[in-house]
């Protein structure tokens, strides 16, 4: 049971979360946007800080980061819980776990063993997961010759508290940290993070505010200063598109996102990725190996140096070749690197300067 950060204390018990652009005003004895951010009293609580409902160790090319030491494995952690709500959302069964299935209200359970606040510590009893402690997940990582720690499958921002004093321990232990997230979070706590961030993989779903509404409940501009804050805040940044036919895979909407990371900077790795129907979204067809190297071209086309088509395994957009002369560097299957020629962050051919961190496979 954990106080939240990043709130403030409102009249008549109410409080205002900051932690996220949605900026709720929550009343005493109700949830945030997110299901998982609790006011007990005029107090706000995280729900889920103990609760971890997935870990596992990852291959880094799975988040994906193709530019951040590839071929080492990432120790993977989540809780259920998102701030967004994509009806593709293709880990809803956890993402929208809290939303779909905790009671609005909660009263005092007569079978409860006198807790100090029998409503939150019922409420914090009906969220799934195991109790896991920052340090425990450490010691998971390092014994399992992880190099870094991923805040990854659902949205970290809402288990920031988990996130955060996890990165700080792991970065102490020598590890790196990354975060794979939506990008709808607000300065502060973004400001924060980054002093113990490595790395980050955002989603760049759409270009247009009415998609980003209507299909996410969520807004454009937060997201797309989010990623610019974490580009100049020295955060080695990756960004995906997941390209959903007839939603936002026109050549349009396609070079609007390209261009605008372009603009930040060519070196920025972009993952366009394939769509397959879920959760709410049955309506349109699986994305084609054809749409993505469609995709994959707008980006080359817009100057930016890597792009990556995900999702379809086999098809050769995995690999990462020289902007320059075009050789092959890194090839790969699916998330296995199977030959990394890259010497010294450079090209052996060429000998242009490859992008990323921890690039070298010689
Ligand atoms: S994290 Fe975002 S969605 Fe959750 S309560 Fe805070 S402002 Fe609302």
């Amino acid at each position: 049971m954990r106080e939240a950060s990043y709130y403030e204390p409102l009249a008549n018990g109410k409080v205002w979360c900051t932690l996220c652009p949605h900026d709720c005003h929550i009343p005493d004895g109700a949830r945030g946007a997110c299901g998982v951010r609790y006011n007990h009293g005029g107090k706000l609580y995280t729900l889920v800080y103990d609760k971890v409902i997935a870990r596992e160790v990852n291959p880094i090319e799975k988040k994906p980061l193709f530019h951040f030491y590839p071929g080492s494995f990432a120790y993977s952690i989540s809780t259920v819980g998102c701030n967004l709500r994509c009806s593709f959302c293709q880990n809803w069964n956890i993402s929208q776990w809290p939303k779909d299935h905790l009671p609005k209200h909660i009263t005092a359970s007569e079978e409860a063993p006198q807790p100090i606040c029998p409503q939150l510590l019922n409420m914090e009893q009906h969220v799934p997961g195991e109790s896991v402690t920052p340090v425990m997940i450490v010691a998971a990582a390092q014994k399992t010759g992880c190099l870094s720690i991923s805040y990854t499958f659902t949205e970290p921002t809402i288990f920031f508290e988990l996130a955060y004093e996890t990165a700080v321990l792991a970065r102490r232990q020598g590890l790196k940290n990354n975060f794979i997230s939506n990008g709808f979070i607000s300065e502060a706590p973004q400001r924060q993070l980054c002093t113990v961030l490595d790395a980050a993989n955002i989603d760049f779903k759409f270009f247009k505010e009415e998609s980003y509404r209507r299909i996410s409940r969520a807004r454009l501009q937060p997201i797309l200063d989010a990623i610019q804050r974490y580009h100049e805040l020295g955060v080695w940044l990756e960004l995906t598109t997941m390209v959903i036919p007839g939603v936002n895979d026109s050549d349009e909407e396609l070079t609007q996102i390209a261009e605008h990371i372009a603009s930040l900077s060519v070196a920025i790795p972009w993952h366009v990725s394939a769509y397959y129907p879920a959760y709410k979204m049955w309506n349109h067809p699986p994305t084609n190996a054809a749409t993505l190297r469609r995709a994959r071209e707008i980006g080359l086309n817009a100057g930016l140096r890597y792009v990556y088509e995900g999702n379809i395994p086999g098809e050769g957009g995995e690999n990462t070749y020289c902007y320059q002369c075009q050789s092959l560097l890194i090839e790969r299957y699916g998330f296995t690197v199977i030959r990394n020629r890259i010497d010294d962050s450079r090209c052996p051919d060429c000998g242009a300067h490859i992008d990323g961190v921890g690039m070298s496979g010689q």
